[in-house]
C-alpha cells in the first residue's frame, strides 16, 4: 500500500509504499534524535521518555510529488546522520546515513500521522519492536527498552539492509542527486549548538 506522508503545513507531500517494511519499527531514546527534535522547534515528536518513534523505509520505495525542493537538512556533528526537515513548517520527513551504501531511510511515524490513524500505522507497519539507547531516555523507561540496542534488533536491521540492497531498493533515494550527493546542502551544528539542545 502506498502510504501518504506530508508535512505539517502540506506543502511538502510524498508517499511510502509499504510492502516488506513491517517488522522493523523502533523508538529511538538517544541524545541526538532529542536534541534534533528540540533544533526545529518540535519536541512534540518525542514520547514520555525523549523516544522517537521511526519506520524503516527503502530509499527507492519513498518518492515526493510536491514541495522536494523545501528539503532540508541538519547534521547534529560532522559524522552525524543526515536528519531532513522542511523549510516551510519543519517537519521531520527522514533520517539518513551519509553514504547511500547503507540504503536506509528512518522516518519519524509523526509523518504519517496527519493522515492516518495510529492503529492504521500499525496495520501497515507494524507495532514498535525495540525501545533502543535507553540509557539517555528520561523517566520510568517501559520494560524491555534496551540500554543500546539488542542483538536480536541489530539482526533484523542488517536483513532490512540486506532485503534492501538484494532488491535494489536502495536507489534512487528522495534525499540524493544520481550522483551521490545530498538534494541540499546540510547544515553542520557546532559542538555548542549541539551541546545546548541536549537534556532540554
Ligand atoms: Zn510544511
Ligand atoms: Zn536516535
Amino acid at each position: 500500500m502506498k502510504m501518504t506522508v506530508e508535512c505539517d503545513c502540506g506543502a511538502v507531500q510524498g508517499t511510502v509504499e509499504s510492502k516488506h517494511l513491517k517488522g522493523y519499527r523502533a523508538v529511538c531514546l538517544c541524545d541526538d534524535c532529542q536534541a534534533y527534535a528540540h533544533s526545529i522547534g518540535h519536541a512534540d515528536m518525542l514520547d514520555a521518555n525523549g523516544g522517537t518513534d521511526i519506520i524503516p523505509v527503502m530509499p527507492s520505495h519513498y518518492t515526493f510529488h510536491k514541495g522536494q525542493e523545501k528539503l532540508q537538512c541538519l547534521r547534529l556533528h560532522s559524522k552525524g546522520m543526515y536528519r531532513w526537515y522542511t523549510s516551510c513548517c519543519k517537519s521531520p520527513l527522514g533520517n539518513t546515513m551519509a553514504e547511500q551504501s547503507m540504503p536506509y531511510i528512518g522516518v519519524p511515524v509523526r509523518a504519517f500521522q496527519k493522515n492516518y490513524s495510529n492503529e492504521q500505522i500499525e496495520s501497515e507497519f507494524g507495532p514498535v519492536r525495540e525501545r533502543m539507547q535507553a540509557r539517555f531516555a528520561k523517566g520510568t523507561l517501559p520494560p524491555k527498552a534496551q540500554q543500546k540496542v539488542s542483538l536480536g534488533f541489530m539482526l533484523r536491521v542488517i536483513k532490512f539492509i540486506g532485503f534492501a540492497k538484494l532488491s535494489g531498493s536502495g536507489k534512487p533515494s528522495p534525499f540524493f542527486k544520481v550522483d551521490g550527493n545530498p538534494i541540499s546542502e546540510p547544515k553542520v551544528l557546532s559542538k555548542t549548538e549541539r551541546d545546548a539542545l541536549v537534556g532540554l
